[in-house]
């Protein structure tokens, strides 16, 4: 009979930030035992001496550094920030096609009838373009970091409320897809990460590309004309991403798990506060 951690012992491993071999086996459950408390005191005065370091010198949460490094990044680029509400009406999901029978919509945190915790980003920047665009003659850069808010039951990639950073461009001087190709990289160049790019199916906007890193999905991409552009009286060519800042957050610190480096109670910068 092999003697392998038990599913409780592997678990609290895995809360103290421990990657530990499926194949460990020991000859005797004192052995396993002894090991196990080794280990566990180990990690624990390991995450107690991060706590101890970060109320030593503290310095801004990991996201909120990495929204002021990709807002400064497309600043220097031209764009203009926006920060607009989270919650939004029931109409503008309807405008993107998003109604009952749309899979995203059994994902929506309704508010009341008419009002729910916006999704995405993307309906409140249409509104903003439609608008500014009546200012200016040539491109249109805009963009927003902020909080989405989806019904998720799936595992370590995905979050309720996460953080988005979505980026546009309207009226580009030159082919939509090459500037969509060149935003990418200033937001995957600000962040240092290498990735690839794939063309996929949307449920929003037919067609996407996704940049992804190490197979996980970071961002997805469209260009304009598009079927939405004139429920919101946009009538130029556009390009436009957005990107999850935990997805990056999470492969930058090669956390195993999302939760570790978003809005937490339980984490404090991928450290386990409960120990
Ligand atoms: P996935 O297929 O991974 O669930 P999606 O295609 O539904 O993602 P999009 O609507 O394309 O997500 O949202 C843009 C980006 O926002 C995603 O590429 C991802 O980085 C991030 N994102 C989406 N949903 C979540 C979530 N629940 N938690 C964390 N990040 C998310
Ligand atoms: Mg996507």
């Amino acid at each position: 009979m092999t003697i392998e951690f038990t599913i409780t012992q592997m678990q609290r491993l895995k809360e103290l930030g421990v990657s530990i071999e499926d194949n460990r086996t020991f000859l005797t459950v004192e052995e396993r035992e002894l090991e196990f408390s080794k280990m566990a005191s180990h990690y624990h005065s390991q995450g107690r001496e991060a706590i101890r370091n970060m109320l030593d010198e503290p310095e801004r949460h990991p996201l909120a550094q990495l929204e002021d490094t990709l807002a400064q990044a497309l600043v220097k680029k031209n764009f203009i920030e926006v920060k607009t509400p989270t919650i939004i009406a029931r109409n503008t999901l309807e405008k993107m096609g998003i109604g009952q029978d749309h899979p995203l919509y059994e994902q929506v945190f309704w508010v009341d009838k008419k009002r729910c915790l916006r999704p995405m980003l993307a309906p409140n920047l249409y509104f903003l373009m439609r608008h500014l665009k009546r200012n200016i003659n040539g491109p249109l850069r805009l963009f927003e970091i902020g909080t989405c808010y989806r019904r998720e039951s799936r595992g370590s990639n995905h979050l309720e409320d996460f953080t988005m950073l979505n980026l546009v461009e309207l009226g580009p001087e030159n082919d939509p897809t090459d500037q969509l190709h060149s935003h990418i990289s200033t937001v995957m160049g600000a962040v240092d990460l290498d990735y690839k790019l794939k063309t996929c199916q949307s449920e929003v906007y037919v067609h996407t590309t996704d940049v992804e890193v190490n197979g996980i999905e970071v961002a997805s991409a469209a260009v304009g004309p598009h079927i939405l552009d004139d429920a919101h009286g946009i009538k130029d060519p556009w390009a436009g991403v957005g990107f999850g800042l935990e997805r990056l957050l999470m492969i930058k610190n090669d956390a195993d798990n999302i939760k570790r480096v978003g809005r937490s109670l339980i984490y404090l910068r991928g450290v386990r506060l409960d120990i």
